[in-house]
């Protein structure tokens, strides 16, 4: 019975370039005995001095290891397939690619560090110089900056700017994976210039300890050629867009929450940008930020992975990036989906009549600092909310956090209504006596506050100021923080 060969790429040398072989046989055993007869030179590779095949080498026929099956002895039916598929990862190739190009603007170093791009076609000589000749400019070097930072100095991209002015903590630790338990407390920039610097010390790193504004956005980005957003917040993010689209900077996405995840290229020169996409941010406070709503760790990692791989093709003109194109990632159902996005000629800022010309005020665009109850909030601190609790046991408190969180760490003597719940349930708290309202770090609690306020609710209401961390930090540190 004729049986096709699959001969993987490695093996085809020793096949006479040949990626299928047809033999004829009635087990795999007698097809590979075939194949090495005719093809002598495969049968070291294929087998070990006492005739068994080598550990290195999986046969299957049609989709099944034969392992699972009958060893050699199974039995192949006319018109299969059998594939071998050898665990080797190449080798030889990178010592040939050295010996064919000429190599003036890498030293010896690096092409030994480099050669496994040296030996793409697709990137090669020229594009691994492109990398080097490259200014990137990531915002952010926590989650998404992590991979990112990690991937992009390791690919050898000459000089890497860092944006960041936040402090390691122990809960980053879950996913930035660019910081180590030693780094707690230290300043972020520093922890990542400390781990790419090792990574690769031919990247030069430029430390910005510093909050993107707008009023630094767009000198930052003109000396670089690629702008990487790896920032959660919504104003940061509109303004890292509309400084790219400002600066014809090619602007590359990311975004996570809890699962799930986005990727695109925006770049305006070439077709949509992110307001394109998305004009308005949502009303502050119905997306949960990460730190409210969760993030499986390993998401950021797949996330800013995926913006390492499109920042190198950018960089080395490559076709097939992002472009126009919304990348959906759901972690957690493992489905990839893509969106066709279209440059929106109505773009207040890309479109044919732009509005906007100049950088805003993104901290107002996003609806964060319009007046609220919250500049009127009244506040207890938690050492004074614990003198409070030893003068008067009936004090009444309520934590406005989920269910789980209650289980990771609470205070005493607390009543849990969550956030979402607490209008609706507003009859729960006794309007008679002082209530004092909780959450993880101040924030759902003044939400609530001014929601309760909204609705009606006229007791007196009082905000924990630093919520149950302040609790952990000041009163009792075996609560745990998350
Ligand atoms: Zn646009």
């Amino acid at each position: 019975m004729a049986v096709t060969i699959i001969i993987p790429t490695p093996l085809r040398q020793f096949a006479g370039g040949q990626s299928e072989i047809e033999v004829e046989a009635a087990t795999a055993g007698e097809a590979l005995e075939k194949l090495t007869t005719t093809h002598a030179d495969l049968k070291k590779h294929l087998y070990n001095d006492a005739g068994v095949l080598r550990n290195f080498v999986n046969v299957y026929v049609g989709d099944e290891d034969i392992r699972d099956l009958d060893g050699l002895e199974t039995a192949v039916k006319g018109g299969s397939e059998i594939l071998i598929v050898p665990s080797i990862a190449g080798g030889n190739l990178a010592a040939e690619a050295r010996a064919t190009n000429d190599l003036p603007n890498l030293s010896n170093e690096e092409i030994a560090r480099y050669s496994r791009h040296l030996i793409l076609p697709e990137v090669g000589l020229e594009g691994q110089r492109k990398l080097k000749a490259a200014r990137v400019l990531m915002i952010g070097t926590g989650g998404l900056g992590s991979p990112l930072g990690l991937y992009l100095a390791a690919a050898g991209i000459g000089t890497l700017g860092l944006v960041d002015f936040d402090v390691v903590d122990e809960s980053n630790l879950q996913r930035q994976i660019i910081h180590g338990t030693k780094d707690v407390g230290r300043p972020k920039i520093a922890s990542a210039k400390d781990r790419l610097n090792d990574i690769n010390p031919n990247v030069k790193i430029e430390a910005f300890e510093t909050m993107l504004t707008r009023e630094n956005a767009l000198e930052l980005f003109k000396d670089y050629d690629v702008i990487v957003d790896g920032t959660d917040n919504f104003q940061t993010r509109y303004l890292v867009n509309d400084a790219c689209v400002l600066t014809g900077k090619p602007n590359v996405y990311g975004s996570i929450f809890r699962f799930e995840g986005q990727a695109s290229v925006f770049w305006a020169e070439k077709g949509a940008c992110y307001r394109c996409l998305y004009p308005e941010p949502p009303p502050p406070g119905l997306v949960p930020s990460c730190a409210e709503g969760g993030v499986l760790g390993v998401l950021p990692g797949i996330v800013g992975t995926i913006q390492a791989n499109e920042v190198i093709k950018v960089i080395l003109g490559a076709e097939g990036i992002l472009l126009n194109r919304l990348l959906l990632f759901d972690a957690w159902k493992m489905k990839f989906r893509e969106l066709k996005l279209k440059k929106n000629p109505d773009c207040p800022i890309c479109g044919t009549n732009p509005t906007i010309k100049e950088l805003i005020d993104y901290e107002a665009f996003c609806g964060l600092n319009q007046p609220t109850e919250t500049s009127v909030l009244e506040e207890i601190t938690a050492t004074e909310l614990n003198d409070l609790i030893k003068t008067n046991s009936e004090v009444q408190i309520i934590d406005v956090r989920e269910p789980f969180e209650v289980e990771i760490a609470k205070i005493p003597q607390t009543k849990l209504i969550p956030l979402g719940e607490v209008v609706k349930r507003a009859k729960e708290i006794d309007s008679s006596r002082t209530a004092i309202i909780h959450c993880k770090a101040g924030g759902r609690s003044a939400k609530a506050i001014a929601a309760l306020k909204e609705n009606g609710f006229t007791g007196k209401l009082i905000n924990l100021k630093g919520g149950i961390t302040a609790w952990s930090d000041e009163i009792d540190s075996s609560v745990p923080k998350y």
